[in-house]
């Protein structure tokens, strides 16, 4: 069942369900076979978890694509294995492609070490200067990427002006959402060709599984599961059941850090510890405006950096009682990392220096606790400041 004309909150939890249920059974069962039946189906089509045709795998292919607002769907073993199987279906040796100056750290890694030595090149331009990209094309310049928020400091890309470009040179674009998730930000519905989630997060948002998604139409995302197939990149149908269980709430939970999150971020941004905040909820945010008419919600994540510098970072991570000081992002429960020592500390120090990722910045994940109970523990952390 995928009728478009459901809000998004009734498909998380019905689109793609099969109209007859399994036994009757109320929630899509593990499938945990391996193998099916043999009817003559051609390579890519024949039942085996690898291949990503079970039960599981469809519900949430067909699911996945409803909430992004895209003709098709599928699930990967992680969000890296869905950036991976992309990249390598659309891009072959020999082809360059622009990205954003600030990604990911392991999709740089995936550049920088797998995607490099195959012979395949980018050109890292600004997201915000449109007038300079014509300047980054190349005879064999084949697609253009970029992250919906970018990670840690949640700016946002002139995403009109990327697919406008995109369409006009012939680039296909890609787009990884996991920071806005469907629920705030759906790129098929602004002209992106793929949409990538790190289901990890928001997606499944229980810190409880690694999980990928791409979406597009139909055909590109038949290529991108055939790469997939051979790369091996597949989701365990016990993980494929817990993303599906996490996917049910995810209007509910993204709405509800939304809302925590605008209310931190403002009450941080007037403490007087504090020397910056950034969250596109805040008038002060760059992109306010941007984010204000291309998203459904700022999201959930933020960034602050303290006075007193690292070592004040240090002490408030130490001290907050609710707050794991973990990295990942996007689950029920709150997590803060300074990422200049864990999740960006694969970068140099010039390429940080240039992201804007300052060694006190601390990556701020709100989850599903009282927004007034984070405020209060992050508020005793740094009274001892
Ligand atoms: N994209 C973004 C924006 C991420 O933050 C991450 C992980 O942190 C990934 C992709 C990779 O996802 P996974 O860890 O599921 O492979």
């Amino acid at each position: 069942m995928t009728e478009s004309t459901l809000a998004l909150g009734t498909r998380a939890i019905h689109a793609g369900a099969p109209d007859e249920r399994a036994a009757g059974a109320v929630v899509t069962p593990i499938y945990q076979s391996s193998t099916y039946e043999y009817h003559g189906e051609s390579y890519h089509d024949v039942g085996y978890i690898r291949l990503s045709t079970t039960p599981n795998h469809n519900v949430l292919g067909e699911r996945i694509a409803s909430l992004e607002g895209a003709e098709a769907g599928l699930v990967t073993g992680s969000g890296m294995a869905a950036i991976s199987a992309v990249l390598l279906t659309t891009l072959a040796a020999g082809d360059h492609l622009l990205t954003q100056d600030v990604l990911y750290g392991g999709t740089n890694g995936l550049f920088d070490n797998a995607l490099t030595p195959l012979g395949i090149s980018r050109t890292v331009i600004d997201p915000q200067r449109p007038d300079t990209w014509a300047d980054a094309l190349r005879p064999k310049t084949k697609a253009f990427y970029v992250e919906t928020l970018s990670n840690p400091l949640v700016q946002l890309a002139d995403l009109e002006a990327v697919v406008a470009f995109a369409r006009e040179h012939g680039l296909v674009t890609v787009i990884d959402n996991t920071f806005a998730s469907p629920v705030n930000f759906r790129p098929a519905e602004h002209g992106f060709d793929l949409t990538i989630e790190s289901c990890t997060k928001y997606m499944n948002g229980h810190n409880d599984i690694v999980a990928g998604s791409v979406v597009g139409s139909a055909g590109r995302v038949r290529a991108i599961k055939m790469t997939l197939d051979h790369l091996g990149g597949s989701l365990d149908p016990h993980a494929c059941f817990l993303l599906e269980r996490g996917l049910k709430t995810l209007p509910v939970r993204v709405r509800h850090q939304n809302d925590s999150a605008a209310r931190i971020a403002a009450r941080l941004e007037a403490h007087p510890e504090v020397a910056t905040v950034q969250h596109p909820s805040l008038a002060s945010h760059p992109q306010h405006e941007r984010a204000g008419r291309l998203l459904d919600g700022f999201g959930g994540m933020m960034a602050f950096s303290l006075r007193g510098g690292v070592a004040a970072a240090e002490g408030l991570l130490a001290e907050t009682r609710l707050v794991a000081h973990a990295p990942s992002l996007g689950g029920v429960d709150t997590l803060a990392v300074r990422p200049h020592a864990a999740v960006h500390s694969g970068l140099s120090e010039e390429q940080r220096a240039h992201a804007g990722i300052d060694p006190g910045l601390i990556r701020f994940s709100v989850g599903l606790e009282d927004p007034e109970d984070l405020i209060a523990d992050l508020e005793q952390a740094l009274a001892g400041r």
